[in-house]
């Protein structure tokens, strides 16, 4: 754990003690998911994994789905991905099945740049990478960077910066090539929070064929 991951971690803590939770369905004051929320939720809930070009849990339509995810992501609170997870794990054995049929050797996030992950304290897709990759008996494969962009770049959505540089956002990660060498993956799930247009993951995945590696995706949500 980095001291600014640390520091985050801790300021969570404290804002746990200090504030109190509201629910992301009702706003009732006490839990991150009320009783009745959840309960409604998961019976609202399909057991079906969604299958397009991308393999979805869920989407971002679904108001509690997206509270959860966004107060995980922009109020670091554990909790709410805690309870997302729990409301996921039904369909992890389908993407277990699907990422074994595909061949899947390996799950790879598609990072953060440095500079938000440093901002932010820890990576989502990251931490979303490791509990898939527990439930499909894969490694998690840090093969990708983000290239450093200036503040203006920033600023751009990932559609403008592809059309506008001509270029990729992600690189391989140089430090990585080792670990990878030793496993060799043909096939990887590519792992991400939200599909929105599949931008991102597929400059990712460009960046991965390079390397001869092939690429399946699969988010959390689908906008
Ligand atoms: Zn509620």
């Amino acid at each position: 754990m980095t001291t600014g991951t640390a520091l985050t971690r801790g300021m969570a803590l404290l804002g746990d003690a200090l504030f109190p939770r509201f629910c992301v369905g009702c706003t009732r004051e006490g839990k991150i998911l009320c009783d009745v929320c959840n309960e409604v939720w998961i019976s609202m809930s399909t057991t079906q994994l969604r299958t397009s070009e991308v393999w979805t849990f869920g989407v971002y339509a679904d108001p509690v789905l997206r509270g959860l995810l966004t107060t995980w992501k922009y109020h670091f609170d554990d909790t709410a991905w805690a309870v997302l997870r729990r409301r996921l794990q039904p369909q992890m054995s389908l993407l277990h099945l699907r990422a074994a049929m595909a061949g899947v050797e390996a799950v790879v996030p598609v990072p953060l740049s440095r500079r938000r992950r440093a901002e932010r304290g820890f990576d989502q897709a990251v931490e979303i990478a490791e509990w898939i990759a527990a439930g499909i008996h894969r490694p998690v494969l840090h093969l990708l960077e983000r290239k450093h962009v200036d503040g203006h770049q920033a600023e751009r959505t990932i559609d403008e910066r592809i059309t506008a540089m001509h270029d990729n956002p992600f690189s391989i990660k140089a430090s990585k090539m080792a670990d990878r060498q030793k496993m060799k993956p043909t096939h990887v799930l590519l792992v991400d929070d939200v599909w929105t247009t599949g931008a991102t993951m597929h400059a990712a995945a460009e960046v991965l064929v390079t390397q001869g590696i092939g690429s399946h995706f699969v988010t959390v949500a689908k906008g």
